[in-house]
């Protein structure tokens, strides 16, 4: 199957009030044009130079998310024109990410990585962690980041149930988080969750991004 008819398949399969992710790492910029021309729009990296040097060569009505961790001294790159970095999981970062996007005039959106997985690999904040950074004068103090919702990655495992519970678990920290401290806020709204293996069970327990890479470019 050709970049395009995957693309199609899945489309098919996602309600419209979910946002695609087309996960690009790796792939060459002729991939990404394939499916730009089925009219994908919104791609994701996740490393900032690989995406920065992207955007460059590529449309520029293309939104680009970065979806990787990420190291401070990296935001530079992508501060001019990212749409949304869904890996925040540090104070020290959300502060970079503000100092740049001042620089560049800007407000940068930002999701908050969350970690509900087993695996002690993956990255993210713990609920209570992120509740703290909330009340934080440090926090209160960023003007020119938005933080729109929250990120999660489940552990890489065969078994259904548990990745439905990890997903139910960040459905339930997005819950609290809006009820607490954005319940007023209408751009608080975004549930980034779902990669290729488990996209599909991610929406049925409330996913409004899903980020797609190997079934729509192939393995990396
Ligand atoms: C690579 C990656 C994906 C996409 O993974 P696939 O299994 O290829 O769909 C999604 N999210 C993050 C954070 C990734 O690094």
């Amino acid at each position: 199957m050709s970049i395009a008819d995957n693309i199609k398949k899945i489309i098919s399969t996602i309600p419209s009030n979910v946002k695609l992710i087309a996960v690009s790492k790796t792939k060459p910029k002729e991939d990404i044009l394939e499916a730009y021309q089925c009219q994908q729009k919104i791609f994701g990296e996740n490393k900032a130079q690989e995406l920065a040097a992207k955007q460059k060569e590529l449309p520029h009505d293309i939104e680009w998310h970065m979806i990787g961790h990420m190291q401070s001294n990296k935001v530079k790159y992508i501060a001019p024109f990212v749409a949304l970095i869904h890996s925040v999981d540090s104070i020290s970062l959300l502060q970079e990410i503000n100092k740049q996007a001042l620089k560049n005039n800007r407000t940068i959106k930002v999701l908050l990585q969350f970690h509900i997985a087993e695996e002690e690999t993956k990255f993210g904040f713990a609920e209570i962690e992120a509740l703290a950074l909330l009340d934080s004068s440090e926090f209160k103090a960023l003007k020119n980041v938005e933080v729109c919702g929250v990120m999660g990655m489940a552990t890489f495992t065969e078994n259904i149930e548990q990745i439905r519970k990890e997903f139910k678990h960040l459905k339930r920290i997005f819950d609290n988080i809006k009820k607490s401290h954005f319940s007023t806020n209408e751009n608080f709204k975004e549930i980034s969750m779902g990669m290729s293996g488990d996209y599909l069970l991610a929406i049925e327990e409330g996913s409004t991004m899903v980020r797609v890479g190997s079934s729509i470019f192939g393995g990396r």
